[in-house]
């Protein structure tokens, strides 16, 4: 896995007219992820990206082909949340058009040792995933029947 300073990171713009949230790190993990890291929220800078993932909703661009990266040796997992809803999320490593939707939470998180925090997409507020942070990296969990790819 790369490190964070390699642009692992996340083009999701902030949604007009709300300001940032704050980046404080969260108390449940005092000093283990360096979350500015792993952001990239410069704007105007967007990846090139020739294959493109959309919101099945709405037809946003989300994210590539080319951002798929395995996790855990796998780039597709399959999980049940606390209320026993089944998710097949595939992971990414950068996407945009998403907004953080919570705080960072550790409590079952479905990857060890990352904080995960929900993820809407930002034009049509469908739960597109979850982002994960760890101490070197973050990627994004993608529930992968939200998603389409462009024809
Ligand atoms: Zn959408």
């Amino acid at each position: 896995m790369q490190p964070c300073a390699d642009r692992i990171s996340t083009f999701c713009p902030a949604v007009p007219g709300e300001p940032r949230r704050s980046r404080e790190t969260p108390a449940q993990t005092p000093g283990e992820i360096d979350e500015e890291a792993c952001r990239y929220d410069e704007e105007g800078k967007e990846p090139y990206w020739e294959e493109k993932i959309l919101c099945r909703q709405c037809m946003q661009v989300i994210t590539s082909p080319a951002e798929r990266i395995e996790v855990k040796g796998s780039h597709r997992h399959t999980f049940s949340n606390p209320l026993g809803l089944l998710f097949q999320i595939g992971c990414f490593k950068r996407v945009k058009g998403c907004v953080d939707a919570s705080p960072p939470e550790a409590e079952w998180s479905w990857f060890q040792g990352y904080v995960w925090q929900v993820v809407l997409c930002s034009a049509c507020a469908t739960h597109m995933g979850w982002r994960y942070t760890g101490p070197q990296e973050c990627f994004y969990g993608l529930i992968l029947d939200r998603l389409m790819q462009a024809s």
